[in-house]
């Protein structure tokens, strides 16, 4: 499949967005710049671009092979992928298995307080508002999805959370917690879309428990490249 890289549609923190000359593709290219707390830290990870693309293609690959619809077409190059537009919807689909980041400083929970069950969140995707969080009552009143869409990506959620943890465990990393996003396809349908990355992920070694994910960045821990160049290998190896 042979496509032509369009105009800039958009440049987000981590990401640009490409149109390309079919109407139903974007090319998207990763960076290595940084950002947290809303974008209050700004950094540079270098070689995060490619290796977020690199995770994020074999993750997808792998959950498309379990049945979970996603935008992936092709990977293009080292910082660049090929994916299916969509509409993507305004909401932050978080999935937890462990306690930790914000729902200990909302929740007061013990950090690190296991679950018995996933727990899944959403928070409205606005930049202006801080991404809030929402519940479903919410994010129907704001029509932001259907009530049918809602049920069908908590479904989803969850069973992206049991196919990774199980992909994860395999590489002696524990999935703590991530964060997805959905899109509407123009045909209907809806697909997973954005990113799977330390960027979007908390991964503890089993071990060791040392973070392996964007937490050394936001934390101040240092040895941030290594950390993310350790999951690229961990992940490449175990897809090879
Ligand atoms: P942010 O917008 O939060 O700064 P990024 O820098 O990652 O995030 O920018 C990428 C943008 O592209 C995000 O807004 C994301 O929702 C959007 N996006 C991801 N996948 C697709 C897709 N398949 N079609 C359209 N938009 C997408
Ligand atoms: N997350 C993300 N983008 C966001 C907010 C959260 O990718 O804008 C991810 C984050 O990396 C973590 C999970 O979602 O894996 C849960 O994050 P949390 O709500 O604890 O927020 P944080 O502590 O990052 O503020």
């Amino acid at each position: 499949m042979n496509v032509t890289k369009g105009r800039q549609l958009y440049e987000g923190k981590a990401k640009k967005v490409f149109e390309t000359d079919d109407p139903e593709l974007y090319i998207v290219e990763y960076k290595d710049d940084a950002t947290a707390f809303n974008g209050q830290k700004r950094g540079t990870i270098v070689g995060k671009g490619v290796i977020n693309n690199k995770i994020t293609n074999i993750m997808m690959t792998y959950l498309m092979e379990k049945d979970i619809p996603t935008h992936f077409v092709k990977e293009l190059s080292d910082r660049e992928t090929l994916v299916k537009k969509v509409e993507i919807i305004p909401l932050e689909v978080i999935v937890r298995n462990r306690a930790t980041g914000s729902f200990v400083k909302r929740f007061g929970a013990p950090d690190g307080m296991e679950f018995e069950t996933p727990v899944v969140e959403f928070s409205y995707k606005n930049d202006e508002l801080g991404d809030p969080p929402i519940n479903t009552s919410q994010a129907l009143a704001l029509k932001l999805a259907t009530a049918d869409e809602i049920k069908e990506i908590k479904k989803y959620a969850l069973a992206i959370n049991a196919a990774m943890r199980s992909f994860f465990l395999n590489i002696g990393v524990e999935l703590v917690d991530f964060k997805l996003e959905f899109g509407r396809l123009p045909g209907g349908g809806i697909v997973l879309a954005d990113e799977i990355s330390p960027d979007t992920c908390r991964f503890w070694d089993v071990k060791t428990k040392e973070k392996l994910d964007k937490d050394r960045f936001r934390q101040n821990l240092g040895g941030v490249e290594d950390a993310y160049n350790e999951m690229l290998s961990r992940v490449v190896n175990k897809a090879l």
